[in-house]
């Protein structure tokens, strides 16, 4: 029964039943919220010894450092162990910082602005023009902080094995105003996709007219599985130096969606000539991280289990989530056609596209039945999704039941915006 098998008279008796559907919901009065990509409550629950710790007369490092007082710009070492195993990275190049992975994405991209990299001919700003590649869709704050800087997006399509891989080394190759782009290898935000070794491999060999292309990595899903496959990240680190560009690679993580949201640890990860120059510029910003905060995760986690033991309590409680999704996506959607998600095996989110010319409306028809979505066009540069299909859905924070009423009540929309295109 695909809608576009439908006639105009089968099409009528669908928009009358999706417009009756649609003010059934609306006489609901629902207050829901599909928006962010936030952990529930239970979720933070599973951190909350975090509060008590370290306890007041534990505050010495393994190094027998008193973590109350300034210093160590590194991070603890015993933190950073347990993130080198679960990122790959070794511990030398493995700095852990404040409590956000995109304030580090922020100061390292004004850095490269502001003094450019060791191999840079000038300093980024001094560019008549930057430009960034963007693996749509993708996150909105990531894009949001290229604008703030007046660096240019270059939209690429995110596959689900990576970023389309030819698009990006036919674009890099001779324009020298490419200087980087974003990457979530594991989960990408929104669609789950993960890069293979094998796209990882290109993108990080790959010849740049840029001398100081980077890649930005930013792995904040790295250990946030939803099944028991437990995938690793690609290596992009050594497979940069194998490639012959040992300083492609920047990393970002947190611990974000791990312990508290805003209250966790950030960690950058790179080559030892990245570390350095990031730490030269840190040196001017920070007399250290807040070490505190970092000894008491030490203590929650014990070591690189613990943290894998943690995060699959969060698949405990996250999986079912997205399993009501596809429920009811499938269920409700599957037969008429009118829409394509995202499966994912890990991260915070499913990426829906509805009928091309039809998500703005669908955010709007949700918006009027009570149920918040991210705005149409919020995962693509500038806002501007040019197909107007797609529509980002943040699953973890709602409770089951919740959730059940707003995909339902999501799937109305979608189906009615649809007929009424149809129809139009
Ligand atoms: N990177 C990605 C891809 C995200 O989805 C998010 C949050 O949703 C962040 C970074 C934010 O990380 P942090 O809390 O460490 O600043």
């Amino acid at each position: 029964m695909s809608i576009d098998t439908l006639d105009r008279d089968a099409l009528g008796t669908l928009l009358s039943e999706q417009r009756a559907a649609y003010e059934d919901l609306r006489a609901r009065g629902l207050t829901l919220d599909l928006t962010r990509g936030k952990p529930s409550p239970e979720q933070l629950d599973l951190s909350n010894a975090l509060l008590a710790l370290p306890g007041e007369a534990d505050f010495r490092a393994a190094d027998g450092s008193d973590t109350r007082n300034y210093g160590g710009l590194e991070g603890l070492v015993e933190l950073r162990e347990i993130f080198a195993e679960l990122l790959g990275i070794p511990v030398p190049q493995l700095l852990a910082q404040g409590s956000s992975s995109l304030t580090i994405m922020h100061d390292t991209l004004v850095w490269a602005m502001l003094h450019g990299f060791a191999e840079s001919p000038r300093p980024w700003v001094a560019e008549e023009k930057v430009r960034f590649l963007c693996p749509v869709p993708g996150y909105d704050r990531h894009f949001a902080l290229l604008e703030s800087l007046g660096i240019e997006m270059v939209p690429v399509a995110m596959n689900e094995d990576g970023p389309d891989v030819e698009a990006v080394a036919a674009l890099v190759a001779d324009d020298p105003t490419i200087k980087g782009m974003w990457l979530v290898p594991t989960y990408a935000n929104p669609t789950g996709g993960v890069t293979s070794a094998e796209v990882a491999a290109r993108l990080t060999a790959l010849p740049a007219a840029a001398p100081d292309f980077r890649i930005f990595w930013d792995n904040a899903y790295a250990v946030h599985h939803l099944s028991t496959d437990e995938l690793k990240t690609a290596d992009a680190l050594s497979l940069a130096a194998a490639g012959g560009h040992p300083d492609r690679v920047l990393v970002f993580a947190s611990t974000s969606k791990v312990t508290f949201a805003g209250a966790g640890v950030a960690f950058f990860g790179s080559s030892p000539a990245n570390v350095a120059w990031f730490k030269s510029h840190l040196k001017f910003a920070s007399i250290g991280p807040d070490k505190v905060n970092q000894l008491r995760h030490v203590r929650l986690f014990g070591d690189a289990e613990g943290v894998r033991a943690l995060m699959r309590r969060h698949r405990d409680l996250l999986a079912p989530k997205f399993a009501v999704v596809e429920e009811v996506l499938s269920s409700r959607l599957g037969a008429y056609d009118v829409a394509t998600w995202t499966h994912p095996r890990g991260g915070y989110f499913v990426s829906l596209d509805v009928v091309d010319g039809t998500a703005a409306r669908v955010v709007e028809l949700a918006k009027g039945a009570g149920i918040a979505l991210t705005p149409a066009g919020a995962s693509f540069p500038y806002g501007s999704d040019p197909r107007d299909r797609n529509i980002r859905i943040a699953p973890s924070y709602p409770s089951l039941d919740d959730l059940s009423a707003a995909m339902d009540g999501l799937a109305t929309c979608v189906l009615l915006a649809a007929a009424e295109k149809a129809l139009a």
